[in-house]
Parts: structure tokens; C-alpha cells; sequence
């Protein structure tokens, strides 16, 4: 038998931050995944509640701790009743955490309901055998947690382990404060599942949670909303994470499709800035504004459907945003209030004026939602000549006026040629067939599809084959992110890390869709139908990027920007 020490209470500081929770299908299949897992993370928390037959598993089990002396293991067996799988009784629960402890495990997992259970000398035994965490699950709220930890404190544990779930982003915040206010005199686990939970499974650990919990693998979450333990280190590094770590995200809903964080930790990460980037699943902005306030979250990416609606809620904002009435990127000043800024504006011009000169370029913009503002407002703003086609006319014509562009009919498009032609509606999105506009319209040099998911739209291909030059929606991501990651930092965007990443991550997410080759710099004699008006200038010579990376982007290539540029759009 391995030899638990006798037992010397497991201190927090031998502890690592990020717990892997591990299940199988059998005793066979949870040592393979321990054992895939055991060398880059030796914590792990063995369920064994997904088992047929938890005590039949524990001497393999004592024989992979034999193997690991490095692995520091709990052992949970929650019950049915409780949240987990094991339908047995509170005494065979307690034989079973008994054996864990025996063969080696140094903590066990138990609920407090079964803790309540148990009579006090039971408890007082398991606790003189191992470490004890005390467990309590809410698997549909954030409510009364010092009720519920008045109860807890009754047991004398190890930990305390309080898992909520968070039914909007205040209730991260509702956690974070009661990890803070007994996290002093007690060793305390904290977290919230959920979707909206997010935030507190990587700065939970920042508020006094010794750990936190990350699944396996996708698919293999032992709760919802469980992230995996390659996303809380690689992606929010949670390793580092500490009180002065800043924190950002990207608020809006739906968030969890959101490249964002991927993009966003990398460049941090790349420049070495102390800080996160979270995912902030909110459902109404007065949520969000209250959770950005009380954590305090130094800057925001917002996204639909709160573009325009925060506007109103900003202490101020630059003159494009307010023109356009739609931000995208919100900073918090020293003196806390929240500033606007729109920086989809550079991540649509930056591209083109990486290609052309775009003073009097013929731009057909189609779509007239929040990206086509930015889009009409910023492009007529380099004096190019814009245009603007929608499905719903009135709503063209509007912003036609508006930003002293024209209108133009569907019907006449095929007459026309331009420039470039800008997707700004979501057709081709996600796998949708449908393109804004057929190859017999696409009389133009440039296509710019805003639609990144996929990397290579239907749009995409069909101007291709057509000879048409093509810029891809990853581009405008990357680039409205490289603007807010110099808003935020005052430091110039990794512009190829944060480029290499998102399209690695378009990769994994539609591995079908080729992501497509660079091509901004195609000479104009290239062009197999040349648009009948406008010619389009010899891009400018551009910067190198400012810092070059390990493995330089393979197919999709994201200038940085120039340092005046940078500059410019830097306000702090
Ligand atoms: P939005 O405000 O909802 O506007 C959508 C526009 O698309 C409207 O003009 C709408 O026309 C039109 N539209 C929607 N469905 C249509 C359909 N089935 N047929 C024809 N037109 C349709 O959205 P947004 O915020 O401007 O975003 C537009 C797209 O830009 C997004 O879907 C996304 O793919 C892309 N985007 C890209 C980036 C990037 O970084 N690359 C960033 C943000 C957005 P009506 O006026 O008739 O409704």
C-alpha cells in the first residue's frame, strides 16, 4: 500500500491551481486517461461515481499511484442524489472513499448532504484517514452561500468546495466575494458552472480558490460548462493568474463561439502583458456593466447585440463611434468610467489600404447592419467613393444619407463594377449556402468577405475561380483586434501570432474549409475580369511584422500595422 502520510493535512501550497477531472467507461479506460494526462498534470480527480463498480477499480488504482508517486489524486464519489452517478447508499459511499484512501488517494470528495448524514465519528474517522473536501453543488443557482457555508463550517475539512451555477455574469461576481471574504481563515474551492460561469473558473483562483477544476478533453466535462484543462493553461494561462492580472473579454450574446479569447490570450501572452481575456456570456447590458464594474474588468470587446446599446452607457466616445452609433471596443479609464472606441472601422480599412490607395476607390458595400456602418463611415472617411446595396432598401437609403454615400438597387448591381465589393451581411456564415450576391454581379477587383467562420466562404470560392481578388473576413478580425490590443496596452499588436492562431482555429472548427491562401499583393494585370471603371493604385510598401514568430502563419498572413498607424488609434 502507498503510504498516505499518517496523515500530514495536505497543505495549499503543494497544491497545483488546475485539477484534471477524469472519467471512464471502465476501470481500463480511466487509467488510460489518467495516464495520458498524469505527466502534464499530476492532479487529478478521479470519478469514480462513472464507474459500475467503484471499489472493484481501487486496486488498479492503487497500482497506477504506486506507478505516479508524482500525482497528487482525489478520489470523488458523488451520489445520484447529489449531482453525481453513484446510486448507492451513504455507507457504501463512505466504504468506497474509505478504500480510496487506503490505496493511496490523499483527498476524497464528499457532499455535505452525505457528511450529514454520517454520523460525527464516521466523519471524524475519514477525516484521520485523509484529506476532506467538503462539497456543496447548486446545479441551478447562486443563492445563500454563507446559509450554506454556515452549514459546511460545522465539519471540520480540509477544503470547502462550493460549486454554483451562475444564471447570469453578477453571480460570478456573488462567488468571487465569498471566496475573498473566507478564503483567509479557510481553504476554499470555488466556481460557478454554466456558460456564464466562465469567469469564475479562471479568476476564481485569483479571489482565494486553492484550484480549480478543467476537463479532459471536449466532450469529457464532468459539469457544465467545464472547460478543458488545455484551454484554462494554454488559453487564460491560469497558471499565472494573479490579483494584479488585468482582465478583459469579448461581452455579448451568444459568446461561446467567440475565436476572441483564442486571439486576444495569445497576443498577451506574446507581449508579455499580465493579463486575461474572458468569454462574458451577458444577458442584458445592465448584467454586464454591473459585473465589468465590481471586478473590475479593464477592458471590453463587444459584440452583437450589444454594439449600439452600450453606447449610451459610455462616459464618452471617439467621434467615429459616435458618428456610426455602434461600439465595438470599450476601455476603462483611470478614473474608472468606460470610453468607446470603434475599431472595426480599421479592421475593414487596414486590409484595403494594405492593397490600395483608397482615396476615390468605387466600394459597393453590401449590407446596411452595424459592420456596414463601420464600414460606409470609415471608407467614406478615406474619400472613397461608397455604395450600398441591402435586402431591405429603407435601411440602405438611410445610411446612404447619412453618410453622404449612394444607394444602389440589387436589380442594377449587374451593371455596375467597382473596386471592391464588401460582404457585410452574414451569408455564407457557418456553413450557410447562400451568398450575398451571384458571380454575375461580382464585376470588381476585390472581394472583402467580412465572414470569418468560415475561413474560405462560398463568395470567397466563387470570385476566386472568377480571377477576382479575394480578402478574407479573418482579416478585419485580426486587425479590429490588433487595434483594441493597442488601445488596451499601448504596445503595437502581434499582428502574425494573433493571425496564426485564429486560423489554426478556424482549422479545427471547419477542418473541410481550407483556409485560403494569402494574395494581397496580386498585380492588377492579373485580374481575368477587370472591373470596367476604376484601376487600383500599387498597394504601399508595408511593415514587416514587428516581431516575428516561432511558426510564421501558414496560409493566412495579417500585416501589422505601421507605427504611425499604431499611434494613431492609441488613446489612453
Ligand atoms: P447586423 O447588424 O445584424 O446586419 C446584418 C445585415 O445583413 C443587414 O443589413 C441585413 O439586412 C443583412 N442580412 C441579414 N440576413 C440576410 C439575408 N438572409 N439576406 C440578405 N441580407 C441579409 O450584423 P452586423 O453586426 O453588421 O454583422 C454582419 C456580418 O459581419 C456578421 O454576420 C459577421 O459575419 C460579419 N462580421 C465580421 C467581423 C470580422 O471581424 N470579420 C466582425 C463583425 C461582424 P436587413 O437590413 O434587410 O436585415
Amino acid at each position: 500500500m502507498r503510504v498516505t502520510p499518517a496523515y500530514s493535512r495536505i497543505q495549499r501550497f503543494r497544491l497545483p491551481r488546475l485539477c484534471v477531472a477524469v472519467i471512464g467507461s471502465d476501470p481500463a479506460n480511466l487509467l488510460e486517461r489518467a495516464e495520458s494526462h498524469v505527466r502534464d498534470n499530476p492532479f487529478l480527480e478521479f470519478r469514480l461515481d462513472y464507474l459500475s463498480q467503484p471499489a472493484a477499480a481501487l486496486p488498479k488504482l492503487h497500482h497506477f499511484l504506486e506507478l505516479h508517486p508524482e500525482a497528487m489524486v482525489i478520489a470523488t464519489c458523488r451520489r445520484a442524489v447529489n449531482g453525481g452517478k453513484f446510486k448507492g447508499s451513504v455507507q457504501s459511499q463512505l466504504d468506497i472513499l474509505t478504500k480510496a484512501a487506503d490505496a493511496g488517494f490523499q483527498l476524497v470528495d464528499i457532499e455535505i448532504q452525505s457528511a450529514q448524514e454520517l454520523k460525527r465519528d464516521q466523519f471524524t474517522e475519514l477525516k484521520n484517514r485523509v484529506g476532506v473536501i467538503l462539497s456543496f453543488h447548486d446545479f441551478k443557482s447562486t443563492k445563500k452561500l454563507e446559509d450554506t457555508f454556515a452549514g459546511m463550517r460545522e465539519f471540520s475539512a480540509d477544503f470547502y468546495k462550493v460549486v454554483t451555477t451562475a444564471t447570469n455574469l453578477s453571480d460570478n461576481v456573488t462567488m468571487m466575494k465569498f471566496l475573498q471574504s473566507h478564503s483567509g481563515e479557510h481553504e476554499m474551492v470555488g466556481l460557478c458552472m454554466g456558460e456564464q460561469g466562465i469567469i469564475s473558473r479562471v479568476l476564481g483562483v485569483r479571489a482565494g480558490s486553492i484550484f480549480t477544476f478543467g476537463s479532459a478533453a471536449p466532450g469529457e466535462e464532468t459539469a457544465p460548462g467545464q472547460i478543458t484543462v488545455g484551454e484554462l493553461r494554454d488559453t487564460y494561462r491560469i497558471e499565472m493568474v494573479e490579483a494584479s492580472t488585468q482582465v478583459y473579454g469579448v461581452a455579448g450574446d451568444p459568446v461561446s463561439h467567440s475565436l476572441s479569447p483564442i486571439m486576444m490570450n495569445a497576443a498577451f501572452r506574446r507581449e508579455t502583458v499580465n493579463a486575461v481575456y474572458l468569454a462574458l456570456h451577458a444577458k442584458s447590458l445592465k448584467d454586464l456593466l454591473a459585473c465589468a464594474n465590481n471586478i473590475p474588468i479593464r477592458g471590453m470587446s463587444i459584440t452583437m447585440p450589444y454594439k449600439q446599446e452600450i453606447v449610451q452607457a459610455l462616459a464618452n466616445s471617439d467621434p467615429l463611434t459616435k458618428q456610426i452609433g455602434a461600439c465595438n471596443t470599450v476601455v476603462r479609464s483611470a478614473d474608472g468610467k468606460f470610453y468607446g472606441f470603434n475599431t472595426d472601422v480599421a479592421g475593414i480599412v487596414t486590409p484595403l489600404e494594405q492593397r490600395m490607395n483608397l482615396s476615390g476607390k468605387r466600394i459597393l458595400v453590401v449590407g446596411a447592419g452595424g459592420v456596414a456602418r463601420a464600414a460606409v463611415f470609415g471608407l467614406k472617411a478615406r474619400e472613397a467613393e461608397v455604395l450600398i446595396t441591402n435586402r431591405t432598401p429603407e435601411k440602405a437609403q438611410a445610411l446612404a444619407r447619412q453618410a453622404k454615400a449612394k444607394y444602389v438597387k440589387r436589380a442594377d448591381l449587374a451593371k455596375l463594377s467597382f473596386d471592391v465589393i464588401l460582404n457585410a451581411t452574414p451569408l455564407g456564415m457557418n456553413g450557410d449556402r447562400h451568398t450575398p450576391l451571384e458571380e454575375k454581379e461580382l464585376n470588381t477587383h476585390y472581394v472583402f468577405d467580412l465572414v470569418y467562420t468560415p475561413a474560405e466562404t462560398k463568395l470567397m470560392k466563387i470570385a476566386k475561380a472568377k480571377g477576382l481578388h479575394v480578402i478574407p473576413g479573418l482579416e478585419m478580425f485580426v486587425q479590429q483586434g490588433a487595434r483594441q490590443f493597442e488601445i488596451w496596452t499601448g504596445k503595437p499588436a502581434p499582428i502574425a501570432e494573433m493571425g496564426y492562431v485564429v486560423s489554426k482555429a478556424l482549422e479545427r472548427q471547419h477542418p473541410a474549409e481550407a483556409a485560403p491562401p494569402d494574395e494581397p499583393h496580386a498585380p492588377e494585370k492579373e485580374i481575368a475580369q477587370p472591373a470596367k471603371k476604376a484601376t487600383v493604385a500599387k498597394p504601399a510598401a508595408q511593415p514587416v511584422a514587428k516581431k516575428v514568430v516561432a511558426r510564421k502563419p501558414k496560409r493566412v498572413v495579417v500585416k501589422s500595422p505601421s507605427k504611425s498607424s499604431a499611434k494613431k488609434t492609441v488613446r489612453r
